[in-house]
């Protein structure tokens, strides 16, 4: 499953989507050409006619991204900037604005948040989020430690 992967995709600041059987080919190479996306896929023929693809070949997830990291390097710049869940943009907002929506503790903690434009989930950088961009730094390490052999 390339879910897991579409959402580290996002959360590093690109605008991917994946292949599954909800769509025929010709239409998945539509909406992404139509959206700009990068299309993940394990599919040869159909990473070829994707105007962005990746084609990937890894089961395991960090090689997935190391895979990808090697080809589009990580956007800091976007980080956070793209809801990891359906792939709509991340926009800030005001605290008051969501106060109604989220746990006491994370009020307390946090001052910014970020809400998606499409499917409305709200972000903010806790705990969660530290841990992804730490592991990103980590991949990013990896992937550039390889480049140099
Ligand atoms: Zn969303």
């Amino acid at each position: 499953m390339l879910g897991r992967m579409a959402r580290w995709i996002r959360f590093m600041g690109y605008h991917a989507t994946y292949a599954d059987n909800s769509m025929t080919d010709d239409d998945i190479v539509k909406y992404c050409k139509e959206r700009g996306l990068i299309l993940l896929t394990r599919d040869i023929s159909l990473a070829e006619r994707a105007e962005k693809s990746v084609l990937i070949e890894s089961p395991h997830i960090r090689d997935q991204l190391m895979q990808f990291l090697r080809i589009y390097g990580v956007n800091r710049e976007k980080l956070m900037k793209i809801c990891p869940v359906c792939d709509g943009s991340l926009e800030e907002v005001d605290k008051d604005l969501v106060q109604g929506d989220l746990p006491r503790g994370v009020l307390l903690e946090n001052e910014e948040f970020w809400k998606c434009n499409r499917c409305g989930k709200v972000y903010w950088h806790g705990t969660h989020y530290r841990r992804i961009t730490d592991e990103i730094e980590i991949l990013v390490g990896a992937a550039n430690e390889d480049e140099k052999r």
